[in-house]
């Protein structure tokens, strides 16, 4: 079915990511864009970006311009979109109200749907009087056969009307689909769905304001937008029959419906703030690299044949499918991700991997104005395998700027009497002879002083270490030196043999 490039009808594919501007592009959404994109790249289809913005409540500009950054900085490009048009624009559905109305008043006048007068207080007073009673809220079609006196009384008082769509003016024609009042469509990752048509009440398409409803707006322009495959969260599985039966009345092709699984927090809840970073813009701004990013979004509910987990979005699309998505809800697990990050981390390019890591150094007050471009990419490599994120890298890069580290007492590891003193003179000894010290220099010497004296390991590390760095862990010692250079590490064991000269 995946490998296809064309859907049942032989139209190219084409699939959207539809979201609402009404928050941050979180994780799941984030999810549903990759799955969306990976789906049109591996069957040479389009990739369409529609905003979703008719809650105007609720919708804000900012948002929409940071999902459309975040979906760029995930290099999740599309095809057509609002900012770049395409052939079935407008792709703001603010801009389609038109569209929408011209759609319900067709309809309206087939007969397919009609006007509601009811107000707001006495809907909502039924709908919780059916789910006292433990029933579906159902509309009880109380306008349905209004006579065109009513209408024209209600219009008269200024009372507008929302547009209602007859569940029935389809559900008893539908051979195709729908028999005894069921609505059935197969789900590409979750199989043969049914639904009861008897639950689902004449539902508003268009608000007395003239807005749409989002299930109408939505089957309207996949339509217009002839989308072919709809791949979304699980959260909409109950707007699908909905969707198939407006598809039904309109006379539109159904498109293919993929749901995707939700996805848990560690504690198997839905994913949410408590859960800590849930959004692609606190990820970038905590130094997750988008590679990074992405490759977790991808296991969040797919797996690759043999179990690949680290994978490169070149090789994803070779391999990706619908029919690999688990039906079972996926758990976002940050510790995976720091790994996942921290391998992307390892195998960056280095002068990109210094390029996005100067912000975060700037951010810790290391001033890096003015320091030397290819200074600075060695200290970012000397560090990289200690860190998880950009966000850690101050953590490990401080022993290179401040300038003269001192050690508070005690320090772990380090008894400052006879072997450690001993290792300090002799590796300060051996340095002062070389005229620089690159790290097979380094590396040379701290070999011949464990064949002197026989110390290896912490023994032999450690006062090294804690001398020029005032640490107990880091990066290799032997590129530490090397950056450090012979002047500042001399300058750094004199200080210490100074400081600790009581204990020695
Ligand atoms: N605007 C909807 C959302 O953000 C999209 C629903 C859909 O994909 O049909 O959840």
């Amino acid at each position: 079915m995946d490998n296809q490039r064309h859907n049942n009808h032989g139209e190219l594919i084409r699939v959207r990511f539809a979201p609402s501007p009404t928050g941050h592009l979180h994780i799941g959404n984030a999810r549903t864009a990759l799955f969306n994109w990976l789906f049109a790249r591996k069957n040479n289809g389009s990739f369409i970006l529609r905003i979703e913005d008719t809650d105007f409540d609720r919708v804000k500009k900012e948002y929409e311009d940071n999902i459309l950054k975040d979906l760029k900085w995930l290099e999740l490009n599309w095809d057509e979109g609002p900012d770049c048009g395409g052939n079935y624009g407008p792709y703001r559905q603010s801009e389609r109200i038109n569209i929408y109305k011209e759609y319900a008043n067709k309809l309206l006048s087939e007969g397919k749907a009609y006007k509601c007068f009811c107000p707001e207080e006495e809907l909502e007073k039924k709908r919780k009087e059916s789910l006292s009673k433990g029933l579906p809220p159902r509309y009880d079609g109380k306008c349905r056969y209004l006579s065109g006196e009513d209408i024209i009384s209600y219009e008269k008082q200024g009372i507008k009307p929302s547009i209602r769509f007859e569940v029935e003016s389809v559900l008893p024609f539908n051979k195709l689909k729908a028999h005894d009042g069921l609505i059935e469509f197969e789900d590409m990752v979750r199989g043969k769905m049914t639904f009861k048509g008897s639950d689902i009440g004449d539902f508003v398409i268009l608000r007395s304001d003239g807005v749409s409803a989002y299930n109408f707006a939505a089957v309207v322009d996949d339509a217009l937008m002839k989308i072919t495959h709809v791949i979304r969260g699980e959260d909409h599985l109950s707007n699908t029959p909905r969707q198939i039966l407006l598809n039904q009345a309109m006379g539109f092709d159904i498109p293919c419906f993929a749901h995707l699984s939700m996805i848990l927090g560690y504690d198997k809840t839905l994913l949410s703030k408590r859960h800590g970073a849930t959004s692609v813009k606190e990820l970038k701004e905590e130094g997750y690299l988008p590679e990074a990013v992405v490759n977790y979004l991808l296991l969040l509910g797919w797996s690759s044949e043999n179990g690949r987990e680290i994978m490169p979005m070149f090789d994803a699309i070779k391999n990706f499918s619908l029919e690999r998505v688990s039906k079972s809800p996926a758990v976002f697990d940050i510790k995976k991700l720091r790994w996942m990050n921290s391998s992307y981390i390892k195998n960056k390019d280095i002068t990109e991997l210094t390029e996005l890591a100067s912000p975060f150094l700037a951010k810790k007050c290391i001033s890096i104005e003015g320091i030397d471009k290819n200074w600075l990419c060695k200290i970012v490599d000397a560090v990289r395998d200690n860190i998880q994120t950009l966000s850690d890298i101050d953590k490990y890069t401080g022993i290179f700027f401040d300038e003269l580290p001192v050690p508070s007492p005690p320090l772990k590891g380090v008894e400052w009497e006879g072997e450690a003193d001993e290792v300090l003179k002799l590796f300060k000894e051996k340095i002062e002879k070389e005229e620089n010290i690159a790290e097979d220099v380094a590396d040379k010497i701290i070999r011949s002083i464990k064949e002197k004296t026989g110390l290896k390991g912490k023994k032999l590390m450690m006062p090294i270490r804690v001398a020029i760095t005032g640490k107990t862990e880091g990066p290799e010692l032997k590129k530490i030196v090397a950056i450090l250079g012979k002047e500042r590490v001399i300058k750094r064991i004199n200080l210490i043999q100074e400081f600790y000269k009581h204990l020695l």
